[in-house]
């Protein structure tokens, strides 16, 4: 097992430099090539983890232009965090010592917006529902713009959720590890990188 040489401000910048390429189709592909399979076969070194919407929409690897070895992927609908997506995200960083984990949540999430709606969502995914509700309560405007803030709130709870453990808060006062939110616009392609967020 090898681990990333990146350091978090690094491995933000690839990010945005990926998504960047996608965005503006100028996308490197040889990343996803069989040589690149066999040259991370033994080991693998994430430069990120990123913790998405399961979206058929919001593919990682796509959206940051990336190839096989370069993230680390954790997807749940709603892109919220439980227990066993916590234990994910903490074998990254911890094993594989990704130096950046982004919470991506993205337009229209069919999640947020079921349990905006409190419709089927609350009934079908009990559990998923109640790790988005805060931010449906606290989400802000009217429609559309509703969907929106509760999406981006949602985000950044599930980042605090993560830097108020102090798993994840250790390696982040010893500047190893950095966690941020984001939300992913389906109609430009980009990703907006939130500021970063205080704990609690
Ligand atoms: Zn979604």
């Amino acid at each position: 097992m090898s681990c990333s040489k990146d350091t978090p401000k690094t491995s933000l910048e690839k990010l945005e430099k990926g998504n960047k390429r996608y965005v503006y189709e100028e996308t490197l592909d040889e990343r996803r090539d069989s040589s690149r399979r066999l040259e991370v076969s033994k080991a693998q070194a994430p430069f990120a983890a990123v913790l998405t919407c399961s979206d058929s929409r919001v593919v990682a690897e796509l959206i940051f232009d990336q190839g096989i070895g370069d993230l680390f992927v954790v997807r749940t609908a709603g892109n919220v965090v439980g227990s066993i997506e916590k234990e994910s995200l903490l074998f990254a960083v911890e094993v594989l010592k990704a130096p950046i984990i982004l919470i991506l949540g993205h337009q229209n999430c069919g999640a947020v917006h079921g349990v905006l709606e409190d419709g089927d969502a609350l009934e079908l995914l009990p559990d998923i529902a109640e790790l988005i509700k805060p931010a449906v309560d606290e989400a802000q405007g009217e429609g559309a713009d509703r969907l929106r803030s509760a999406i981006n709130i949602n985000a950044r709870n599930m980042a605090l959720v993560l830097k108020n453990d102090p798993r994840f808060a250790k390696l982040i006062k010893e500047g190893v590890l950095d966690i941020r939110a984001g939300y992913y616009d389906f109609n430009t392609g980009k990703v907006i990188f939130f500021d970063p967020i205080l704990n609690d």
